[in-house]
C-alpha cells in the first residue's frame, strides 16, 4: 500500500494533476475539500469555530462564511493559528479514514492532495512526495487568470507559502507544469511507471 503526497504552490497546478490520477481511476483525497467537509453545520468542527470566531461569521443560511473567516485569518496569526488547531485534526481523521476505505476497496495506491503538505508538517501521512513545480512568473499570471486578482493580491498569496524553490529540494519526484498540460501528464505518468504504480 503506497500514499503519495501531491503538493507545491498556490496556482501550481496541483488540481490539474489530481484530475488526471482521477481520470486514470485513482482515490485522490484533497485537503481542501475535506476542510470544507468539516465546516458543514453537521459537523463537530463547525461548532468549535462558531463558538470561537462567534456567530457574526455565519450567512444568513447558517452555513460558515469563508470569505470573511478567511480575511480575519489572513493577517492575523493567533486566529488563523485557533482555526487550525480546530480544522486540522478533524481534516486528518478525515483523510486517514477515506484512505482506510480505499485500501479497504482493494486499492494499493491512494494519492492526498495537500497544498500545505510541508507548511503544516504532513510528510508523516505520505511515503512519497510529488512535488508540482512552476515559474514564479507563471504561477503569477495563471494565479491572476484564475482568481481575478491584481499582481499585488496574487504575490501576498504566493508570499504567505514556503517558496516552491525549497518544495522543489524536498521533493522525491518533481514536475515541472511550465509547458503544456499533455506535456505535465506525460511527467506524470512517467513518475508512476518508475515507481510501479502505472
Ligand atoms: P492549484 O490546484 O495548484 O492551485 P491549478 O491546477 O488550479 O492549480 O492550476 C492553476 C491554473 O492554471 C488553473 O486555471 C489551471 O487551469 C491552469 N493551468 C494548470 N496547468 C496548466 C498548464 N500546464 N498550462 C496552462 N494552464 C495551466
Amino acid at each position: 500500500m503506497n500514499t503519495i503526497g501531491i503538493t507545491g504552490g498556490i496556482s501550481s497546478g496541483k488540481s490539474t494533476i489530481s484530475n488526471t490520477l482521477k481520470e486514470w481511476g485513482f482515490t485522490v483525497i484533497d485537503a481542501d475539500v475535506q476542510a470544507r467537509v468539516v465546516a458543514q453545520p453537521n459537523q463537530e468542527a463547525y461548532q468549535e469555530i462558531v463558538k470561537s470566531f462567534g456567530s457574526e461569521i455565519l450567512l444568513p443560511d447558517g452555513h460558515i462564511n469563508r470569505s470573511m473567516l478567511g480575511e480575519i485569518i489572513f493577517n492575523n496569526k493567533e486566529k488563523r493559528d485557533l482555526l487550525n488547531s480546530i480544522v486540522h485534526p478533524a481534516v486528518r481523521k478525515n483523510m486517514l479514514s477515506e484512505k482506510e476505505k480505499a485500501y479497504k476497496r482493494g486499492e494499493d495506491t491512494v494519492f492526498m492532495d495537500i497544498p500545505l503538505l510541508y507548511e503544516s508538517k504532513l510528510t508523516h501521512y505520505v511515503e512519497k512526495v510529488i512535488v508540482v513545480y512552476v515559474d514564479p512568473s507563471v504561477q503569477l499570471k495563471r494565479l491572476m487568470e484564475r482568481n481575478q486578482l491584481t499582481e499585488e493580491d496574487a504575490l501576498s498569496r504566493i508570499k504567505a507559502q514556503l517558496p516552491l524553490e525549497d518544495k522543489k529540494k524536498w521533493a522525491d519526484a518533481v514536475i515541472d507544469n511550465n509547458g503544456t498540460i499533455d506535456e505535465t501528464k506525460q511527467q506524470l505518468k512517467k513518475i508512476l511507471e518508475e515507481w510501479n504504480i502505472l
